[in-house]
């Protein structure tokens, strides 16, 4: 398995180092040490707010890994446009950041959770009107 980023097979002078973000392997020289393990497309994905203009020079295969990563599903998603808007829309809403400040366990009975009180709030809107 060749580094994600320049495609150059492993070998004693091409060290393999992990992504803890994505956990996808780089060489040492696209995978530096030092300001955490993280490579160049998971860095531009954790800015915020993410701005499409930011994310527009990653690669598709970024953007998908990324997306199934948060369980965002990407079937139906053709044109890197759509993948881009996937990744802004899902990044910015509401949703992802109450879901990133919890451990990931937490994930599923937080979505329930969210869906019941969007159904909850908007009982109450139709209440009041
Ligand atoms: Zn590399
Ligand atoms: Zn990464």
């Amino acid at each position: 398995m060749p580094c994600e980023s320049c495609a150059v097979q492993f070998s004693v002078f091409k060290r393999k180092r992990v992504c803890y973000e994505c956990e996808r392997y780089y060489c040492s020289g696209c995978l530096r040490r030092g300001g955490g393990a993280m490579c160049a497309p998971c860095r531009v994905l954790a800015t915020r707010p993410l701005s499409r203009s930011s994310i527009a020079h990653l690669k598709v295969r970024d953007l998908q890994c990324f997306l199934q990563r948060q369980n965002v599903s990407t079937r139906g998603c053709v044109e890197k446009d759509e993948l881009l808007s996937l990744c802004v829309s899902h990044v910015n809403s509401a949703a992802y950041r109450r879901r990133g400040a919890r451990s990931a366990s937490g994930a599923f009975t937080l979505k329930g959770f969210t869906s019941n009180i969007n159904e909850q709030t908007f009982a109450l809107y139709k209440y009041v009107a």
